[in-house]
């Protein structure tokens, strides 16, 4: 298999400079009709994680949203544009709120794009999956460059786990915690839908402790644009300094042959590779121990623990990682929320639903002297 992957530098996100870097990605890997059929219907997935402004560099900012409508409209498509959000259970009216501070509302608005919500499921191949996907011919990626405390990265593969409808992303969550696990569902829920195109905004990335609140944000400048989601996410690793394979629904995809994960077997158009490669970046707190030599972690593993603990005065008591939590052992007592740690995954779902950053990683003694 031979991958084309197109790396572009944008410097920031004016209108007109991401509407031609996103062409000039597009154009590299062949141009926009070579993976859609003029006059189709497309659903556009932005990674739009929760209600936050573009700044906060959470969701994939509006502007490169907006290019590839415009992208889509040159070929006449019918255009949908629709996340599943971090808004778990019964609140489906707050991806409203999603929508209008994340600027998509805005975008969808001046472009004539029609928004939808993933409020109706089938079932295919055992996932829920927004029924969105049965109305258009197409879908076109549009991940978030950032690190994710479960998955190591959040990218192409990934931001397909918004399509999951409603609850069923916190029952899957709460089925797959181990970190193996729910990349393997990712990549049947990837295999199942198999995206047309895929474009990473990576103008403004996440490290850290993301993909929510919990991480920093840093500026590579770049877009990444491919029709082979296993390519992109290992040249994103790449980027970042990680190897591919360390991302288990890379790894994961590469053996069932969905895509190219090996350097050898992609062609990198665009930005030389080595040119776009950055200082390392910071890893979730959490995926240090993917580095541990495994003898030393069958020894270790007990008593090296990771679990989220509450900054008080951060809280805004908006019930968000209440309802977020797949083991159900967050609760509000005496006007505080507190969690019930016998229970608790370490799934981190809570951090990922937290509005305020007001969910930290709190480290087991072990896991403190060792220095991880
Ligand atoms: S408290 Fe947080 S980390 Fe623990 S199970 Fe609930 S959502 Fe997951
Ligand atoms: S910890 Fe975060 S999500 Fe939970 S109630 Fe407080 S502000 Fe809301």
């Amino acid at each position: 298999m031979n991958s084309k992957v197109s790396i572009i530098k944008c410097e920031s996100y004016d209108t007109a400079l991401v509407q031609d870097s996103v062409t000039r990605a597009v154009d590299l890997i062949g141009g926009i009709s070579n993976f859609i059929k003029p006059s189709s219907k497309v659903l556009v997935k932005p990674n739009l994680l929760m209600a936050k402004e573009p700044e906060a560099g959470i969701d994939t900012h509006p502007e490169v949203v907006r290019a590839v409508i415009k992208l889509l409209k040159k070929i006449n498509c019918s255009i949908y544009l629709g996340d599943g959000p971090s808004v778990w259970g019964s609140q489906i009216e707050d991806v409203d709120k999603v929508y209008e501070l994340s600027g998509m509302k805005k975008v969808c608005e001046e472009e004539s794009v029609n928004l939808v919500k993933f409020d109706k499921r089938r079932m295919r191949e055992g996932f829920p999956l927004s029924t969105w996907l049965d109305q258009c011919d197409y879908v076109v990626n549009l991940p978030k460059f950032k690190t994710h405390d479960l998955t190591l990265l959040t990218g192409a593969i990934k931001n397909l786990y918004g399509l999951v409808t409603g609850t069923f992303k916190t029952e899957l969550h709460k089925k797959y915690y181990a970190s193996k696990d729910f990349s393997k569902i990712l990549v049947d829920i990837f295999q199942e839908i198999k995206p047309a195109l895929t474009i990473t905004d990576g103008i403004v990335a996440m490290e850290g402790d993301g993909p929510a609140t919990g991480g920093r944000l840093r500026n590579p400048k770049l877009l990444l644009a491919s029709s082979d989601c296993v390519a992109l996410d290992s040249i994103m690793a790449l980027i970042m300094g990680i190897e591919p394979e360390a991302v288990l629904s890379t790894k994961e995809a590469a053996k069932r042959g969905l895509g190219a994960a090996d350097i050898n077997s992609i062609t990198v158009l665009g930005e030389k590779l080595e040119d776009a490669i950055q200082e390392p970046f910071l890893l979730p707190t959490t995926s240090i121990t993917a580095k541990i030599p495994r003898p030393v972690i069958k020894l270790a593993m007990k008593l090296i623990k990771y679990h989220p603990y509450i900054d008080h005065n951060n809280c805004t008591r908006c019930n968000a990682c209440i309802e977020a939590c797949p083991a159900k052992v967050m609760s509000m007592k005496n006007n505080q929320v507190v969690i019930n740690y016998s229970g608790c995954i370490s799934c981190f779902c809570c951090q990922e639903a937290c509005p305020s950053a007001a969910i930290k990683v709190k480290k087991s003694v072990l896991a403190r002297l060792i220095g991880l």
